[in-house]
């Protein structure tokens, strides 16, 4: 007997046929002897409509108030799925996010959490019951609800299984596990038996939206065992594993990409100290995440700096640079948002040299500039022309003989 946490996405429980077979699969588990709890998601499309819904009606709407509508996809799910295990048989109960509770920080629209409290679900579990509940939601200090930014059901399954102290945590979705890269756009991408904590972590923060990057993080922290796999094949899925569990270590485990970037170049700035935090120190201020950087020094003795932003951010990122324009004094601001970035990831680039430049080569190959480049330990990511984004991951992909045979 083991406690299990089963998490189901969006497309998952995208209708009633599948929220049914989402409860006999749970049924499964509970009739071999399990303690199971389950974390459901909006139906698949629907917290697009919502988020659309408070966007059409004020761009800088109160984050308090969308977290109020945004929240109401995953009600509508667990009580489908209460009712639907119900209707089998199952014992079962939902619970959102606020009746737990589920207690986050006060960071409205990607609130982290910060405590579960678990003993009644425990309770209950051994008596039996099927506790579901709503992904994606919390309850904050100001007593209001939040969400945990967008993909965060697998944040709330991670963190309940740390909490109900579970055995696993099932991540069940459309694809069959965690695959070298997209298997939406590389058809070749071959499945992963296994994957280290922190090259699913890099894979996350790097676009791979299978597993969302806070789920990875607590998981490793928490040492939760993580596993993703199909909602509606009986197949064996991914392990998120440690390191030293996986015995043939690839060099690259996998390619990431992102189209959730723009770039911002400011041109002929003046070289001096201070320039740097005079320019990036506003854009903390505001909580304006940046990513990639590059600084290069021409010989009239000024510098350009070319730097990249959330998409979503880039409005307000240019806003404040242009407010402080007297302060840094440079000539020129241009800005892009038709950029991708492309990663390979690999545990392995800690004792091979050679990656980066394969990558480059593979890129040149294929006719692909590269506007910025960024690496750390285990990764490096360029930034393309968006128009090029598969062509450069499938390069990529084949360059480094991950294509399945
Ligand atoms: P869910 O609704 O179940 O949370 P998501 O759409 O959030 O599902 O995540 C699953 C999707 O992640 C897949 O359909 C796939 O297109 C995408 N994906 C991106 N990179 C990868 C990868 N390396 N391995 C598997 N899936 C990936
Ligand atoms: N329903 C939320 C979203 O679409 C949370 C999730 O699916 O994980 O982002
Ligand atoms: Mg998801």
């Amino acid at each position: 007997m083991a406690r299990i946490v089963m998490k189901f996405g969006g497309t998952s429980v995208a209708d009633l046929d599948r929220i049914r077979n989402v409860a006999s699969r749970v049924k499964r588990e509970v009739d071999a002897g399990n303690e199971v709890a389950v974390v459901v998601s909006a139906m698949s499309g629907v917290t697009n409509q919502l988020v659309a819904w408070c966007n059409g009606l004020s761009p800088l709407h109160d984050a308090r108030e969308y977290d109020t509508v945004v929240a109401t996809g995953e009600q509508v799910t667990i009580g489908l799925l209460a009712i639907a295990l119900q209707a089998i048989g199952v014992e079962a109960r939902s619970w959102q996010g606020w009746q737990v509770p589920i207690r986050t920080d006060n960071a409205h629209g990607k609130a982290r959490i910060e405590a579960i409290e678990g003993a009644e679900l425990i309770r209950r579990m051994q008596a039996g019951q099927v506790p579901v509940v709503a992904g994606f939601q919390g309850l904050g200090p100001d007593n209001r609800v939040t969400t945990l930014g967008r993909g965060g059901s697998d944040t709330s399954a991670v963190a309940l299984a740390a909490a109900l102290k579970a055995d696993r945590c099932d991540i069940y979705t459309d694809v069959d596990g965690v695959y070298t890269t997209d298997p939406r756009i590389v058809a070749k991408a071959r499945k992963l038996d296994k994957i280290s904590y922190e090259e699913m972590l890099e894979m996350a923060s790097l676009g791979a939206k299978v597993l969302q990057t806070r789920s990875v993080e607590l998981a490793m922290k928490e040492r939760v065992r993580v596993q993703v796999l199909s909602s509606f094949e009986d197949k064996p899925g991914t392990l998120i594993v440690d390191e030293d569990e996986i015995v043939e270590k690839a060099i690259v485990a996998g390619i990431a990409y992102s189209r959730d970037e723009a770039k911002v170049t400011i041109r002929r700035v003046p070289d001096r100290p201070g320039i740097a935090a005079a320019i990036f120190g506003p854009l903390a201020e505001k909580s304006i995440h940046v990513d990639m950087i590059v600084q290069d020094v021409s010989a009239d003795g000024t510098t350009g700096l070319t730097f990249t932003v959330g998409k979503a951010d880039l409005k307000r990122a240019l806003a404040s640079i242009e407010a402080a324009q007297k302060t840094i004094g440079y000539a020129e601001l241009q800005s892009a948002d038709n950029v991708a970035k492309i990663s390979v990831i690999g545990v392995g680039m800690r004792s091979h040299a050679g990656v980066a430049s394969r990558m480059f080569k593979a890129l040149a190959e294929k006719g692909i500039n590269i506007q910025v480049i960024t690496t750390s330990e285990i990764k490096v990511s360029v930034l393309v022309d968006e128009a090029y984004t598969e062509l450069a991951v499938r390069a990529l992909h084949s360059a480094y003989e991950l294509d399945a045979a």
